[in-house]
């Protein structure tokens, strides 16, 4: 029995990811993370006073993009306003940011288990600078490398009634963000992070209790440990007469455990009003039309479309869209050999054997060469070992699949009479064979194909011995 038993876990969240551009939002310094401090900086994106922003289209596009990916509405006027905070790390002392007018509005994201999870909106904004807190001696120095960096941030409705619901939903907010090269969502470099706003509920009410929220969660493990014990300690606080507390809490990865940062009489009023440096962001429907024809299919609609349209298993499904790459790659290779399950058998078992441990990879075979090879072993002029020989000489030579099978002599196909030449000395050697096959030739034809194969090498063509065998042992 525990607290919890009596109440019902609201959630909503607040996501920000940040979007993959060459520069920042509002000036044409690097986005990249990583390098020496400092060094991708300039006087728009440390604030220096009559700096004046100009906006990153292809920020405005992905941001657009994102919109497109989870349904939402892209408003055709929308509005960056300026967030006053006083931080080290923001030295402008205010965000660029927008509030009344989002880039995106609405949109959705379904469950595996059919729960639709209502998106509130997605906006635009820019990144703060980083602390890095050295030691007493020397103290915390700033890093304004990712000061001015393009954000979306993503807001839900409180659909949420459980950590697994919200991990699930982070996943495909990542898979979605990543196979569309929107965003890298590289969680351990602050690359996606999540806020998690939590109260509980009496199982049954309808209205919502006070809620807590949890700042900048970065990764799967800490949103979930974080959301479990914020929500007993919620129960707790509830079930022995206490209130909630509307605060901000810090949740504590070592500990195990959320403190109060500050309460809501404690929060700042940000004091939003429109930026005067830029104007309005207006986008006429035919720029999301162009936006939208640019963007790839998602990896949900391709399991999908891999399931039905090409008869394959879940388990196929999920592998060959595990990546863009490897999607792309299948499909190209399905468009040059219409073969979808065969060539997902070489993809899964054949190729990425060789790639395995790479976190980045291309296969070392050219999607039209690996249909080449796949169509020659179903088309039986090679068999599956010959193919794999051949897998590894493309790879080692470059050349075109057919080309070099005929260089390495790989085609010879044995004459009939060869076969059949065979197939009356097994008769003669082994006599129980041709009378087995009398009484069931379906029990003894393997093991005759499997004799022919073994004394040709493998290269006879095994429809072809099938044929022969139904009239030798007739
Ligand atoms: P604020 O403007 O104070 O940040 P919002 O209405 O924008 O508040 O909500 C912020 C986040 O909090 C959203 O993700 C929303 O779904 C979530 N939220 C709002 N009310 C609750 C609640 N009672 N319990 C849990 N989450 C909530
Ligand atoms: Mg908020
Ligand atoms: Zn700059």
């Amino acid at each position: 029995m525990s607290y919890l038993d009596n109440y019902d876990i609201v959630i909503g969240l607040e996501i920000h990811a940040e979007l993959h551009t060459k520069t920042k939002v509002f000036c044409a310094c690097k986005n990249q993370f990583g390098d020496e401090p400092n060094t991708n900086t300039c006087p728009v994106c440390t604030g220096m006073p009559g700096a004046l922003p100009v906006l990153n289209k292809h920020a405005v596009e992905l941001a657009i993009k994102a919109g497109l990916s989870f349904g939402c509405d892209i408003s055709p006027y929308s509005v960056f306003e300026r967030k006053n905070y006083f931080y080290p790390d923001l030295s402008k002392a205010y965000q660029i940011s927008q509030l009344v007018y989002p880039l995106c509005i609405g949109g959705k994201i379904e469950l595996d288990s059919g729960k639709t999870i209502r998106l509130n909106r997605i906006h635009l904004e820019e990144d703060a600078g980083k602390l890095v807190h050295i030691n007493k001696a020397v103290g915390t120095l700033v890093d304004y490398n990712r000061g001015g960096t393009p954000l979306i941030e993503m807001v839900t409705e409180p659909d949420f009634s459980s950590a697994d619901e919200v991990v699930e939903f982070l996943k495909k907010v990542r898979e979605s963000l990543v196979f569309e090269d929107i965003a890298n969502c590289k969680m351990e470099e602050g690359g996606m992070r999540c806020d998690v706003n939590l109260s509980l509920k009496k199982k049954g009410d309808s209205e919502y209790g006070i809620r807590t929220e949890m700042k900048n969660l970065n990764s799967f493990k800490s949103v979930q440990r974080a959301i479990e014990y914020e929500a007993e300690r919620q129960a707790e606080v509830l079930a022995t007469g206490g209130h909630v507390v509307q605060e901000t809490r810090k949740w504590d990865d070592a500990s195990g455990q959320s403190y109060a940062m500050r309460s809501k009489e404690q929060a700042q009023d940000y004091r939003y009003f429109p930026d005067p440096d830029l104007l309005p962001v207006e986008i006429p429907s035919e720029e999301v039309a162009r936006i939208k024809s640019e963007m790839v299919m998602l990896p949900q609609d391709r399991r999908k479309r891999y399931i039905e349209e090409f008869g394959l298993p879940e388990y196929d499904a999920g592998i060959l869209t595990s990546t863009r790459y490897i999607s792309d790659y299948f499909e190209k290779c399905v468009e040059n050999f219409n073969a979808p399950k065969k060539i997902s058998n070489w993809i899964m078992v054949d190729l990425l054997k060789l790639v395995k441990e790479q976190e980045e990879f291309e296969f070392p075979i050219d999607e039209k060469s690996l249909a080449g090879i796949v169509k020659m072993v179903e088309e039986k002029v090679i068999n599956k070992t010959v193919g794999l020989q051949l897998l590894d000489k493309v790879i080692e030579t470059g050349k075109d699949p057919l080309v070099l099978a005929k260089e390495m002599n790989l085609l010879v196909t044995i004459s009939d009479d060869e076969i059949l030449g065979l197939l009356r000395k097994l008769k003669s050697e082994n006599v129980k064979v041709a009378e087995d096959y009398k009484n069931a030739p379906e029990k003894v034809v393997g093991f005759i194909v499997g004799y022919v194969m073994k004394n040709t090498g493998g290269k006879a063509n095994s429809a072809k011995v099938r044929e022969l065998i139904a009239k030798e042992f007739q």
